[in-house]
């Protein structure tokens, strides 16, 4: 359930809304907006009666949330959620894309991507530094070494810092170094990691699991919310398709179905749903199309010898291409 105040509510009067509701055995979650503020009630067993509320001083509303993922719907929350970084923000218009390697590999090959995504327009550099792979015997990254050198990245070149935590240990390092942490489509059920991504305090990128319907995915996101993170970006990337014309069917529906049920900003990685470079240019053209909120792209400099994903990676005048292009389709620029 959601508790509306007027907008003029004092805050005594909210903060005795969510002493009722904590009273009640439940857990009240503010939720300031930009006229009004809205309080949601969770960890309820069963349904909550409004009257309860109604008739409290500063109430104007008391709606029941009719969907499973609560903190994540626009039900509880109308406005766009705009994800805030140093000296970016994304969502509600703004428009972001995230370049780079699948995997950092040397400092060398990281830098020399990054300056180039960088000439090109990007914001924020991705790198795997631990890489969730299919077999164990592909390579896993570089591990700690592998953010150090994303440190340097961002030194560097000044962009901001997208990669993936894999587990509970990874997580903790990596919430040290990126500006933005990846719990990847492998991940996107594991409920101990989401639940800690709640708790690191940075933004977290949270792609769709390879089989998750939209649902399943929103609800992976409200573990995270739910444990006090708001700052949630999604990210599209494919689900498993029919046929063998590209690794994974992109799910461009996914893009206006989330942003009528949630107010999460969601961006569309064009590279892990093609598998193959000819494919992610037109798969981004329309993603943008779409109304994503961003892009993230693997480009490699050499990617004959990438040790990972080289086959899907553009290279970077591919990439500076199709930036100059996608300023057709958002003449509005950049954030
Ligand atoms: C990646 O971003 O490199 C990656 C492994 O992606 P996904 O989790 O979408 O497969
Ligand atoms: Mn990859």
């Amino acid at each position: 359930m959601l508790i509306v105040m007027d907008k003029d509510a004092s805050p005594a009067q909210i903060a005795q809304v969510v002493a009722k509701i904590t009273s009640l055995g439940f857990l009240a979650q503010p939720i300031p907006g930009g006229s009004r503020t809205a309080i949601g009630i969770l960890r309820n067993p069963g349904p909550v009666d409004p009257a309860l509320f109604l008739d409290m001083p500063g109430v104007t509303q008391a709606i029941a949330v009719s969907k499973p993922y609560k903190l994540v719907s626009r039900e509880m929350k109308r406005e766009d959620t705009i994800i805030r970084l140093p000296g970016l923000e994304i969502g509600k218009g703004r428009f972001v894309v995230m370049a780079g390697p699948c995997a950092v590999e040397s400092e060398l090959q990281a830098l020399t991507i990054a300056r180039a995504v960088k000439a090109a327009g990007a914001q924020l550099f991705r790198g795997g530094a631990y890489k969730p792979r299919t077999s164990p015997y592909s390579y896993q990254g570089m591990g700690k070494n592998g953010l150090k050198i994303l440190a340097k990245v961002r030194e560097e070149t000044g962009l901001l810092i997208v990669t993936e935590a894999v587990d509970h240990d990874s997580l903790k390092l990596v919430a040290e170094y990126a500006d933005i942490v990846q719990i990847g489509a492998r991940s996107m059920q594991n409920f101990t990691l989401l639940r800690r991504a709640g708790h690191i305090g940075k933004p977290v990128l949270l792609k769709r699991g390879m089989y998750a319907t939209l649902e399943e995915w929103l609800m992976s996101a409200e573990y995270i919310m739910s444990e006090g993170n708001p700052q949630v970006l999604l990210c599209e990337r494919g689900i498993r398709g029919i046929g063998d014309h590209a690794r994974n069917l992109l799910d461009l529906a996914s893009i206006p179905a989330v942003r009528r049920e949630s107010h999460l900003p969601i961006v569309v990685d064009p590279s892990h749903a093609a598998g193959r470079r000819d494919l992610v240019v037109p798969l981004a053209r329309a993603a943008v199309a779409a109304g994503a909120d961003g892009l993230l792209i693997e480009v490699h400099h050499d990617p004959e010898k990438a040790l990972s994903d080289g086959a899907q990676s553009l290279y970077p005048q591919q990439f500076a291409d199709l930036m100059a292009d996608l300023q057709t389709l958002r003449p509005g620029g950049w954030c």
